[in-house]
Parts: C-alpha cells; sequence; structure tokens
C-alpha cells in the first residue's frame, strides 16, 4: 500500500491503521506544498474501495483500482483551489517522451491522465448543482474527457503525432478551464453540494471526500464543514489536507486525527523527480515544476523590485502593466512568488530598529494582501492598490526606513 507515496513516515501509519481497520472517518494530512498529500488522500480513496488480495497494492487490477487509478471512480470527491497547471504540463512532457523511448510508457500514460483529472475533478458537476457556473463547467468538462477518453488506458495509443496533438488540446482546454473557473476558496454551496452527495449511500465500499487547503476557507464554510464532521455520513471518510495547520480552526482539528508529512532531503526530490518525471534534476519538487511557469520567478522578482522600488520612492506604478508582464498571475503561484519577492527585499531592514519596525508592518500588508485574494476573493489590481498605499504609508511613517534598507540590498 501506498507503494507510490516516497519518503514520508506517514505512509506507513496509514497503513497500519487501514489494515487494523482503525482508520477515523476524519484525517487531516498536513505538511508543506509538493510532499505528496494529495498522492495519500487518492491513494487511501483507492485502497479503501480495493476488492483485491492482498489489499491495495498500486498493481492491483480489481475494477475498483483501475478505475481509481486513472481517477475516473464515482465514489472520490475533491474539492479546494489548486494550481493544476505546472503539473499536467511538467505530466505531459514526461508522458511524451516515455512514448518517443517507448520507456515507462504506461505509468507517463497514468502519470498525464491522472494530472489532467485531478483537476477536472473539482469541477464535478455534483460539486455545482445550482450554480450558475455549471453550463460553463459542462462545455469544458464535455470537451476534456472527450480527449482523454483517446488517451485512456488500457486503449491503444494512436501514432505519436496524434497522441502529441491531443496532449496540446487537452493541456490548452485544461490551463483555459483552470484559467476562467479556479477558485480561490471552497463556497459553501460545494460544501452542501458534497454533503449531499455524502448522505446518498453506497451499495459497498466507502465514499471519501478530499478537501484541499483546509486552512483557506471562510468562516461560514468552515462552520458548515464542522456540521458536517461533527455528524458525519455514514461510510464516508473525510480527508483534510493544509500546508499550515496552525491556520485550521480549533474546533475542526479537534475532530481530525493529523498525519505529518516532511520536506524532503535534496537527494530524496532528486529520486523523486528521476521516477516521477524521469529528469535530472537538482532541486526541490516545487523548483522542478516551476520550469513550466510562463514567468520565471527570476522575471517575477525583478518586476516585483520595479514595483517595491518605486512604491518606497513616492511614484505610484503601472499596475496593470505588472499584471500583464506577470501572465496575470496565473496560475496564483505567480502572485505568490511576487509579493515572497517583496518579502525578500526587507533583509536589509532587519538589521536596524526603524527598519525592523517597517518590515514587520510590510509583512503583515503581504501577508494579508495574499489573504485578501484566496480567501476574499479580492482582485489581483484591488489587491495591489491597497498594498501600494500600505507599503508607501509604513515608509512613511516610519522615517523612509524601508528606503533607507532598500539601497542596502
Ligand atoms: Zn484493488
Amino acid at each position: 500500500m501506498y507503494d507510490n507515496l516516497l519518503y514520508q513516515s506517514s505512509a506507513s501509519l496509514l497503513c497500519d491503521d487501514i489494515a487494523n481497520d482503525r482508520l477515523p472517518g476524519s484525517i487531516l494530512l498536513s505538511g508543506p506544498d509538493a510532499t505528496g498529500k494529495l498522492t495519500a488522500a487518492l491513494e487511501t480513496s483507492r485502497i479503501l474501495s480495493c476488492k483485491g488480495n492482498p489489499r491495495g497494492k498500486w498493481t492491483c487490477t480489481c475494477p475498483s483500482c483501475l478505475q481509481h487509478k486513472a481517477l475516473i471512480n464515482s465514489n472520490t470527491a475533491l474539492l479546494g483551489p489548486r494550481d493544476c497547471s505546472l503539473e499536467i504540463s511538467a505530466c505531459k512532457k514526461t508522458f511524451l517522451n516515455a512514448a518517443i523511448n517507448h520507456a515507462h510508457e504506461e505509468a507517463a500514460r497514468y502519470l498525464f491522465v491522472r494530472s489532467v483529472r485531478k483537476l477536472t475533478m473539482r469541477f464535478n458537476p455534483v460539486l455545482w448543482q445550482d450554480s450558475d457556473k455549471l453550463s460553463k463547467i459542462s462545455k469544458y468538462i464535455s470537451v476534456i474527457d472527450e480527449l482523454l477518453e483517446e488517451i485512456d488506458p488500457p486503449r491503444e495509443l494512436p501514432d505519436f503525432n496524434e497522441l502529441s496533438t491531443i496532449c496540446d488540446k487537452l493541456e490548452k482546454e485544461a490551463l483555459a478551464l483552470e484559467d476562467d473557473l479556479m477558485y480561490n476558496s471552497i463556497s459553501i454551496a460545494q460544501i452542501r453540494n458534497v454533503s449531499s452527495w455524502a448522505h446518498v449511500s453506497l451499495a459497498e465500499g466507502k465514499k471519501v471526500v478530499i478537501i484541499e487547503k483546509a486552512e483557506r476557507m471562510l468562516e461560514g464554510v468552515r462552520n458548515a464543514l464542522l456540521k458536517i464532521l461533527e455528524e458525519p455520513p455514514e461510510n464516508t471518510v473525510f480527508i483534510l489536507t493544509t500546508a499550515k495547520r496552525s491556520s485550521v480552526m480549533p474546533t475542526i482539528l479537534s475532530r481530525v486525527r493529523t498525519y505529518n508529512f516532511n520536506s524532503r532531503t535534496e537527494a530524496q526530490s532528486h529520486d523523486i523527480i528521476d521516477r516521477v518525471y524521469h529528469e535530472n534534476f537538482t532541486g526541490t519538487i516545487e523548483q522542478y515544476l516551476q520550469n513550466f511557469l510562463p514567468v520565471s520567478p527570476k522575471d517575477i522578482y525583478q518586476v516585483a523590485d520595479g514595483f517595491y522600488s518605486q512604491v518606497i520612492n513616492g511614484h505610484i506604478p503601472d499596475l496593470n502593466e505588472i499584471i500583464k508582464n506577470c501572465s496575470k498571475f496565473d496560475p496564483r503561484l505567480l502572485f505568490r512568488l511576487f509579493l515572497e519577492s517583496i518579502y525578500q527585499m526587507q533583509e536589509p531592514a532587519l538589521k536596524f530598529a526603524a527598519g525592523a519596525k517597517a518590515s514587520s508592518l510590510c509583512t503583515t500588508a503581504l501577508r494579508n494582501t495574499w489573504n485578501n485574494v484566496t480567501i476574499y476573493n479580492q482582485s489581483i489590481l484591488a489587491a495591489l492598490e491597497n498594498l501600494t498605499k500600505e507599503i508607501a504609508l509604513i515608509n512613511k511613517t516610519n522615517d523612509n526606513a524601508l528606503r533607507e534598507a532598500y539601497g542596502k540590498l
């Protein structure tokens, strides 16, 4: 079990708990980004429904496992915001390379198909009942599903040129779906819809509800979720994931058992990138995926640098131009990198008292900017307008401490 969850001690804890029938109805997978939490959640869902003997091997060919491996089973619901585009692009590259070289082709095919469905599962119509976005979603999903059918296992793959065209189209459609409809935080309607879905009981097996970024929910949504966790539907397991356990509501934490995920070492990351993507890359998995960003982290730093230096020198930056140069901050990761760049520019400020004070206020402003966009759905333009005002004010009321520190960068 959990053969594809590498270098995480939680894998053996989950194995033990499932083997001894001790897995609670609600669990939390907690740890930094790109440590395998979603992989573990999807694997848990597969293992809980496996009819094979021994149970839950990755190579199991029971009908349920075959569906789960391609992520086309109907007893798993997946909710939560996520940038899927980089993984899809990375997996496409791996799959097409494997198809040329006829090496690891089957594994790479699953890798790519799964990367796309990790996105489309979030747009399962069941979760969007009564939403005004449903017809738009259905259009994207039907195009993507039709393309996926062409390459779903065990179907024989078309020749390379045709395969390559299908993969390009899939990538384009998936990116358009994410660009157009990916949400920043889960809505109360999604929680209600998934609750109704979970309450329809299955003839056999278990339903699994996976909720990513459990820390990123408005109060009303968290309360709706809490209500379900307090009186969970029968035969349903809730798997929450978070990179910020301290931001998850304590009443939710008291309802879940936590399994911890740790950052991998450089050697472990190297091994995982080699095994999964068949690339020889030194760095973290996140860094590997950043190769597929439409704007490089270095270029984002430069744009952030231009923005910050203008603000602390009393000028008003052209925010529309900044947004355009950063690919509209899509995927959202680009916005995080932009804010982190400004955070990095604070370093010299920590070396003198006025600077440290101003920098700490600036850090709070950066964090609020991120939260306003990702939790409260503020537009990036409005968020940057606020940030501009706040940084200018912090600098002014602290005797230009930010400007002084910036000069020492
Ligand atoms: Zn099985």
